[in-house]
């Protein structure tokens, strides 16, 4: 098959789809790579190293739509990208099916094949393919980055001949993927690093990793908001008032404060809250991850930087793994073309749209002019 790989047309986005690692992989599988010329320039990739690896440069959109079966892109289409989709053809992109109802009744209009990187099952099996995944990892890593250019101050303490340096105190609230990559980030800074879950079972893990987990006097140490499934779910108000409190009685103490906390389709709960941000020493820093959910932080403004009235830095960007676009784009590629392994079982260059396959249905949010959302729930756990 014939996999072409667009330039991404949202502003400020700098990932793409294909590396030339990627292209080799996919040639394996017996397919043929496009890309868009341009297409990998701010993600540090030119159009000669993607030909250096076999790629086919393509001058514009239009060409390379035309020229290829699967379509596979980063952020989800605009409608002028939907309209250039043909029957028979497939999409492979972030989708977010609940919010773009409207995108999906028009690649269904279509009669095109849309597979939602958002929608691969968090199974065991698929976590090769677990886009939200790899880009939550480079956005807990360069939270961290972000709030060190931030701070003004070490990370680990220091002797020196002009001084002794303390070393700075980090809180990461939330310990999911996003939160992990965090944590190991900031121990590895050497920071002294807190951290906060709401599901007692990551308490092994962040000590493994060289954090102390922040534990509530709550019903024998047990924490609230743990549910089934592995994650997380609403709070209870007696949990949430010792939470609060705790936050209070850390946040004078604390130099930055990365927040990551995320209930499953919901909106992030407020958590950091404004008292916490006045009690914070100036030039302290919270970096928000929850951003673009409504933030876990009452002063977040939506990718931008804010700095309180007593000099604390907020920053509420929501576009973290851009910002690291040449990781981003090689972690991203990889996932797609382990998408395109599982979808070529012989690896022969023939596409094989298993809809019994539990991941390859679970993605799948439009096959041949049919809406396929919302999936029935995975067999296999
Ligand atoms: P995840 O579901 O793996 O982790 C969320 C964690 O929050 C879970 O461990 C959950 O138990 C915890 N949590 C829920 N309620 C809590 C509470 N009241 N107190 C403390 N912890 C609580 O999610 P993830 O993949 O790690 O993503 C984390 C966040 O990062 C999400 O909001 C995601 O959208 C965001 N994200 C942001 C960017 C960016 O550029 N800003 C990029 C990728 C992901």
């Amino acid at each position: 098959m014939k996999i072409g790989v667009p330039a991404e047309i949202f502003p400020g986005e700098a990932r793409v789809a294909l590396t030339p690692d990627s292209a080799q992989h996919l040639k394996k599988l017996g397919h043929e790579a496009f890309v868009q010329s341009g297409a990998g320039l701010k993600a540090g990739i030119s159009d000669a190293a993607y030909a250096d690896a076999g790629v086919t440069v393509l001058p514009d959109a239009r060409a390379l739509f035309e020229a290829v079966d699967i379509v596979a892109k980063v952020r989800p289409p605009v409608e002028a990208e939907v309209d250039m989709l043909r029957a028979g053809q497939t999409l492979i992109s972030f989708f977010w099916p609940a919010q773009n109802e409207a995108l999906m009744e028009r690649a269904k209009s279509r009669g095109a094949t849309v597979i939602a990187m958002d929608m691969v099952p968090r199974i065991s099996r698929a976590q090769k393919m677990d886009a939200l995944s790899s880009m939550a990892n480079i956005a807990g890593y360069r939270a961290v980055i972000e709030a060190g250019n931030n701070f003004g101050r070490f990370f680990t303490g220091q002797v020196t001949a002009a001084g002794k340096i303390p070393p700075a105190k980090v809180l990461v609230v939330g310990a999911g993927v996003a939160g992990l990559a965090a944590i190991g980030t900031s121990v590895s800074l050497g920071a002294i690093t807190y951290a906060f879950d709401v599901r007692p079972e990551v308490a092994e893990q962040i000590e493994s990793m060289g954090a102390e987990f922040v534990f509530l006097d709550f019903e024998d140490q047990t924490q609230d908001g743990a549910a089934t499934g592995g994650y997380a779910a609403p709070s209870s108000p007696e949990f949430r008032e010792k939470q609060l409190a705790k936050f209070r009685e850390l946040a004078p103490e604390m130099d930055i404060v990365i927040t990551t906390a995320l209930i499953p389709g919901r909106d992030a709960p407020k958590l950091w809250l404004k008292d916490m941000v006045a009690a914070m020493k100036p030039g302290s820093v919270v970096v928000d991850l929850a951003a673009e959910k409504g933030g876990n932080c009452d002063l977040t403004v939506m990718d931008e930087k804010v700095v309180s009235e007593n000099g604390v830095t907020v920053i509420g960007y929501t576009d973290f793994p851009s910002r690291m676009a040449a990781q981003a784009s090689a972690l991203y590629a990889t996932n797609i073309r382990h998408m395109m392994t599982d979808l070529t079982p012989e690896k022969d260059g023939v596409v094989v749209h298993d809809m019994e396959d539990d991941v390859i249905r679970g993605a799948t949010v439009v096959h041949q002019g049919e809406i396929t959302f919302p999936p029935p729930p995975p067999k296999v756990k």
